[in-house]
């Protein structure tokens, strides 16, 4: 914990002294591959999964171009592998051992693997690098849970999660997002258990135990994926359907029944869907994130499975990303605004098709509020869409900043153009760099050739250039408003000065977001005594919605309304969605006084965290509460 806190301290203070002249945006700070001089084409990975061990052993062969005639020694990514014999071959002819050494560890990037290609090796410009290996004990991708911590209680369950920087913790590669590489691989499991990752799953494959893949269109590292349960298939019709334990199949299938609906949209508005399929994957309660994109499978946390379809948004943005993120991605992780807030903009337009324009304009409402929240905390050198960022850790980065100013400044761009005009420029764009990793200058140039200056005198390159390279949001810009919001953060204005009753409060008419937005707005100096009366009423301690829970919860700590802290405690142990509980946490530790009870509840659950959600909570200040 302290280590974490003092490397964010280290990064601010290197961060603010470092210009963007010195800068260079094409690079990404945040891999060691050599990817100027070699550039990886297609990974064959052979790896056999051992639960008991919790390893990931076997083999990634890199088929590589050599691009500059020179280079002779390739540098990959690793976390932690372990690492057994590398050997180099010429297409179709034999391996041959070669000699590697693997660097220092570094406490955000992990080790580099320095490989030196024999000498004889001058002419060959494309080859096969063959690493045999394993993964570490801490392997930062790797989930790995008991039986009992999976919904069937009978099977144990793996997940990966490699974005940002932890596919090296389970492959050596390029682990960069300018790198795109197609892939085969061969799983081997237990018998029973099932193997799906980011390519061709086959629901009907035989549990024999070998699983084979293939992964056509080239992805970029972060986007590599491979879980294994015991999980079902169900069909959602022609192109899409889900994957689950069967104890949460037919819930995951009612609740996720407009996925198709979904793509239709998306390829409605912004051209073809490339990847073939698209499936779903509902993973245990411990996946840190809410979904992750990877291609073919979106990886879903299983707190969305609310019985009323009201968290469906999750899903219509890890499918958007099969347009903005996946087809067209960010070349390092300083752009990754291009990726998520692209992707929420599009979420955004899926949600109107399908659910309508009030629906989509309070959630657009509450990621803007999201964003002046932000705009608070996050420091000013990392509030531009484009920042200079060289140093700190990519799993922190922008804190989010960059989905919701990202689709403000989409909103606002769309706005100035005109939805026809705006949508056809976005259907260009995804077509024009598809299977690409772009800068946010490559953005700017193409904007500014393919919409500024083809209706010129609407909005500016100067303009763009603000959001980009400025922290703050540009002034002019149009804030998104919801009718159906205000009116509850009125009504929370309203019942907190006793003007109104509790059982005066339409909630039955209320969406859950504008629930969050009445419990958001509730005053700050409401007594213990209104808060259980709305605690008991609303039944707000024990709902079944997450996102409702989670403000809530955020409150009962903010306020230390201790009766639901029983609640509070069981909510923040049963879930490792990272969104979920971290806020809950700050707003323990920055209460002054439960810091202590924070770490308490913190060291009972973190087995049912991912690594990926312990490094986050261990980066709150916990030293500030006490
Ligand atoms: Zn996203």
């Amino acid at each position: 914990m302290l280590r974490l806190l003092i490397g964010g301290l280290v990064s601010v203070m290197v961060l603010s002294a470092c210009s963007r002249d010195e800068y260079n945006p094409a690079h990404d700070y945040f891999s060691f591959a050599n990817n100027d001089q070699f550039v990886t084409r297609h990974l064959e990975l052979e790896l056999w999964v051992d639960f008991d061990r919790q390893t990931l052993a076997g083999s990634a062969a890199l088929h590589m171009e050599r691009l500059d005639p020179a280079a002779t020694i390739i540098v990959l990514d690793s976390r932690g592998l372990e690492i057994g014999d590398i050997g180099v071959a010429a297409e179709g002819s034999k391996v041959k051992p070669v000699t590697f050494e693997v660097g220092q560890t570094d406490p955000v990037k992990g080790e580099a693997i320095r490989i030196q290609l024999p000498a004889g090796f001058k002419h060959e410009s494309a080859f096969l690098l063959k690493i045999e290996y394993q993964t570490g004990p801490d392997a930062s991708a790797l989930m790995w849970l008991p039986p009992e911590l999976t919904a069937g209680g009978k099977h144990p369950f793996m997940f990966t999660q490699s974005q940002a920087i932890h596919a090296r913790s389970w492959v050596p590669l390029q682990d960069t997002p300018a790198v795109r590489m197609s892939f085969d691989a061969i799983i081997h499991t237990p018998p029973d258990l099932m193997a799906l990752m980011s390519a061709d799953n086959d629901p009907l494959a035989p549990r024999s135990g070998e699983y084979h893949f293939s992964m056509p269109q080239p992805i970029p590292s972060y986007l590599l994926a491979l879980a294994v349960g015991n999980v079902w298939f169900q069909s959602f019709g022609e192109d899409t359907g889900v994957y689950a334990e069967p104890e949460v199949l037919p819930a995951a299938a009612w609740e996720f029944t407009d996925t198709q609906a979904m793509l239709d949209a998306a390829e409605g508005l912004y051209g073809p869907y490339q990847w073939g399929r698209y499936d779903l994957l509902i993973l245990p309660p411990s996946f840190p994130y809410g979904g992750m994109e990877n291609p073919r499978l979106s990886f879903i946390t299983p707190t969305v499975l609310a019985g009323d379809r009201s968290l469906v948004s999750l899903v219509a943005h890890e499918l958007a990303h099969s347009w903005s993120g996946n087809l067209v991605s960010n070349a390092t992780w300083r752009d990754i605004w291009l990726n998520e807030g692209t992707t929420s903009y599009l979420e955004s337009r899926l949600m109107e098709v399908l659910y309508g324009r009030e629906r989509a304009d309070e959630e657009r409402l509450l990621s803007y509020q999201g964003l002046l929240e932000k705009l608070q905390t996050v420091e000013t050198e990392m509030q531009a869409l484009a920042p200079v960022f060289q140093f700190g850790d990519p799993d922190i980065g922008q804190d989010g900043l960059e989905y919701s100013k990202g689709q403000l400044m989409l909103e606002t761009l769309e706005a100035a153009f005109g939805r026809d005009k705006f949508d056809e420029y976005l259907a260009r764009y995804f077509e024009h760099f598809e299977f690409q990793a772009i800068t946010s200058e490559q953005f700017l140039d193409f904007i500014d050739a393919r919409l500024l200056q083809k209706y010129p005198g609407r909005y500016s390159r100067a303009q763009i250039a603000q959001w980009l390279y400025q922290p703050g949001i540009p002034d002019g810009v149009v804030a998104p408003t919801s009718s159906s919001l205000e009116q509850a953060v009125a009504m929370a204005a309203a019942w907190s000065s006793g003007e109104l009753a509790v059982a005066e409060l339409p909630v039955e008419n209320w969406s859950p977001k504008a629930m969050v937005a009445f419990i958001n707005a509730l005053r700050a100096d409401l007594s213990e005594q209104q808060l259980k009366e709305l605690d008991q009423s609303l039944r707000l301690s024990t709902t079944g919605n997450v996102e409702i829970a989670r403000a809530w919860f955020i409150q009962v700590a903010t306020r230390r309304y201790r009766p639901a802290y029983g609640e509070m405690s069981a909510f923040l142990k049963r879930y490792g969605r990272t969104w979920l509980i971290k806020p809950v946490y700050a707003a323990l530790v920055s209460n002054g006084e439960d810091s202590t009870l924070a770490l308490a509840i913190f060291d009972k659950a973190r087995a049912v965290y991912h690594p990926i959600t312990v490094a986050a909570i261990s980066s709150l200040s916990w030293s500030s509460g006490q």
